[in-house]
């Protein structure tokens, strides 16, 4: 019943290739994207007045006889076509369009409807491109409500309107899949209903968050996110897991040689961790703190609870520059427990990565820290007990599944350095256990904080110029812009040569697109010291830890999310030295903009930096939806629709005790639901029948 709607866009009548690429942008490739494309505005083209009543500034529809053409007398002016009625005469005024067109479309002496906001020019009413021409009989199909769509530049409005036309009256009648007595306490209704209402709104009252139609609908979509974490949860929950609980005997050289005491946040998470490894189920836990709340550690001694327990673990990070500091850190961490410690990478090729296969298979490594290429066939355990995954948002709940796959019944450990709200946290982990770190380790200076405007750049490089003369070192991040990387490397690079104009030759370059090695070239000269200056084009690889560098200079800070920024910040402050970030815009700046950069400049609390942000940008820009992994929405706003999330969780949890395999009625009619909003990944977990 649902393929129609899963048909690529240019089956629609009246979008073309070239026009289905254009809508495509907005609604993504199927079909069925153009039923969540809600309207954002109305236009009432039910006002009809006569022209001499016809205010300026408002949308009207008029009937007006043609009564003569005036072509542009000079290239540059418009075509203007004089109307009337028995109250005045309206100007239809046209710029750069052909006058034979014109002349059939609006013959002289002929009856026709207009429809296009009024304006007067000298005392004379016009309309400019009418947005709807049509003759006398139409009149009736004018005078409407239109609803205004989101639209992107060359789709004219009239044939997304249409294609959204189209793609309703391929929409079938579902059975519902929500339960009967919440729709009905909630008063709200079917979904086809749900959809045709939002999709013709009669006033602006009709496109808020709060109508019930559009509740339903941004209940829909959640409840389908929630219940495909279940399922995949619960998925998880049947396979066997294992008790692990190690009996100390590498825990305690470790913690007794580490050169600080944990905090207390720090000692209750590893409780948390303990005791559910502990449990003979599988493990599968968030482990949430701020940029440098000491993750690291925390995931270490977990692991070596499982080492301790006879398996192997592995610590898994998001990119190859990352995973090699994890690995210098964790061996001298570890040292004292005198572990066997190996390095994974798609860079590993040849004689030696054959050689770690081997020694990995053999149970000759106790802990494996790597990237992606960890998730490899050819990589094999001889018994993964814990799967540590530093994500920082980049890997999908398919590849953690992939990676506790690898074991016998892994557990899996999930840390995330962005502090996400709760709200967001839910929808991209679902009811998973958390633990939080929300105290920072003791010692840790806060940052100066600065917001400059770009056109004082020199001051800034001057200022910059005395940090370094004290000692500093400095990470500059060049904006990103993110539609061509090209277009980034080239600001970047312009900004390497005026800063070493300026500053010397100690300045490096690090991008997105330099090779593995160089990249860690550049990295090492800066810790070590041989660099003074660090530009950077993106913000991933400046995960790294240099104590030394205590000045950050952000061009064009706004271009950021907040969560980005702050993540960025967290680089610097891990020093002795005071430090100082210095964020720069481009003015004028709007006013969610300063607000945002505000924030960030009063606190350097992540979660509160990451409420804020939902609360001012709303769900989808937060952490950039696309590169975080979190799921993007399209009828549900997380700000608006917190409380929906909520319950959505609880119906979730629901139905998977009493409908485990969605076998029931309600439980089929949920399976529509998750394919309708592309869950059905989640279905593959139910057991079949
Ligand atoms: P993140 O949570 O960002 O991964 P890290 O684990 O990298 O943070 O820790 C940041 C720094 O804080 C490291 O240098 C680490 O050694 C240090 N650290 C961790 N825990 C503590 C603690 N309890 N007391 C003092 N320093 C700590
Ligand atoms: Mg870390």
């Amino acid at each position: 019943m649902l393929y129609p709607l899963f048909a690529p866009l240019a089956s629609i009548k009246g979008l073309g290739p070239r026009l289905a690429k254009l809508a495509e942008k907005l609604v993504g490739p199927h079909v069925v994207g153009l039923l969540w494309h809600l309207p954002s505005g109305v236009i009432d083209r039910r006002f009809a007045p006569k022209i001499a009543e016809a205010p300026s500034g408002q949308v009207a529809t008029l009937t007006v006889r043609v009564d003569g053409h005036a072509p542009p007398v000079l290239s540059g002016r418009p075509y203007k076509v004089r109307c009337t009625d028995e109250t005045g005469v309206l100007d239809l005024v046209f710029f750069r369009v052909k006058g034979d067109y014109l002349t059939r479309l609006l013959p002289i002496g002929q009856t026709v409807v207009v429809s296009g906001k009024v304006e007067h020019f000298h005392d004379q009413p016009q309309i400019s491109h009418p947005d709807h021409i049509g003759p006398a009989e139409a009149r009736g199909d004018l005078e409407t409500v239109e609803p205004v769509y989101p639209l992107t530049a060359g789709l004219p409005p009239k044939t997304l309107r249409r294609a959204i036309r189209s793609a309703l009256d391929l929409a079938p009648e579902l059975p519902e899949w929500q339960d009967p007595a919440w729709l009905a306490a909630r008063r709200w209704p079917a979904w086809r209903a749900a959809l045709e209402t939002v999709h013709a709104p009669e006033d602006d009252t009709m496109l808020g968050p709060a109508t019930p139609e559009r509740q339903r609908l941004a209940f829909d979509e959640l409840l389908a996110n929630q219940l495909a974490l279940a399922l995949v949860r619960q998925h998880q929950r049947r396979l066997a897991g294992r008790a692990l609980a190690g009996d100390g005997r590498l825990r305690r050289p470790v913690r007794a040689a580490l050169p600080f005491a944990l905090t207390a946040a720090q000692e209750q998470a590893l409780r948390e961790i303990n005791a559910d490894m502990a449990e003979p189920r599988r493990m599968l836990r968030l482990l949430q703190g701020d940029v440098g709340s000491g993750k690291t550690v925390v995931a270490l001694l977990a692991m070596l609870s499982a080492i301790e327990a006879g398996t192997q673990a592995a610590l898994m990070a998001p990119t190859e520059i990352l995973a090699r500091q994890h690995l210098e850190t964790l061996s001298s961490l570890a040292a004292p427990a005198g572990l066997r410690i190996a390095l994974l990478t798609g860079r590993d090729k040849g004689k030696g990565r054959t050689e770690t296969l081997a020694r990995l298979a053999a149970g000759e490594i106790d802990l494996l820290v790597g990237t992606h290429a960890i998730f490899q066939e050819e990589v094999a355990f001889r018994d993964l007990g814990l799967a540590v995954i530093d994500e920082q948002h980049r890997f999908g709940v398919h590849q953690r599944l992939l990676l506790s796959a690898k074991g016998r019944a892994t557990d899996v450990l999930v840390m995330t350095a962005t502090p996400i709200p709760r709200t967001l946290t839910l929808t991209a982990y679902g009811d998973m256990e958390v633990s939080r770190l929300t105290e920072r380790p003791p010692g840790r200076k806060p940052v100066d904080t600065r917001t400059i405007a770009l056109d004082r750049l020199d001051e800034v490089i001057g200022g910059v110029a005395r940090k370094i003369a004290e000692g500093a070192r400095v990470y500059w991040v060049c904006p990103l812009v993110e539609e061509s990387e090209v277009v980034d490397l080239a600001a970047a690079t312009e900004r390497q040569a005026l800063l070493k104009a300026r500053l010397g030759e100690r300045v490096g370059l690090i991008h997105g697109r330099m090779k593995g090695a160089d990249k860690d070239r550049v990295m090492a000269a800066f810790a070590e010291g041989g660099l003074d200056v660090l530009v950077a084009t993106t913000v991933i690889e400046v995960g790294v830890h240099v104590p030394a560098a205590s000045v950050m200079v952000v061009e064009h800070a706004e271009r950021f999310g907040l969560a980005q920024l702050h993540q960025l910040r967290g680089r610097i402050g891990r020093g002795a030295a005071a430090s100082t970030c210095l964020l720069l815009y481009e003015g004028p700046l709007g006013e969610v903009a300063r607000s945002r950069l505000r924030i960030l400049r009063d606190t350097e609390d992540g979660f509160l930096i990451a409420e804020e942000d939902l609360r001012l940008r709303g769900a989808g820009e937060v952490l950039g939806t696309r590169q975080s992994g979190l799921p993007g929405f399209r009828l549900a706003d997380l700000a608006e629709h917190a409380e929906l999330l909520e319950a959505a969780r609880d119906d979730a949890r629901l139905i998977t005790e009493r409908d485990p395999d969605l076998k029931t009625d309600r439980g089929q009619a949920l399976r529509s639901l998750l394919y309708l909003f592309e869950r059905d990944a989640a279905v593959r977990y139910l057991r079949s029948g």
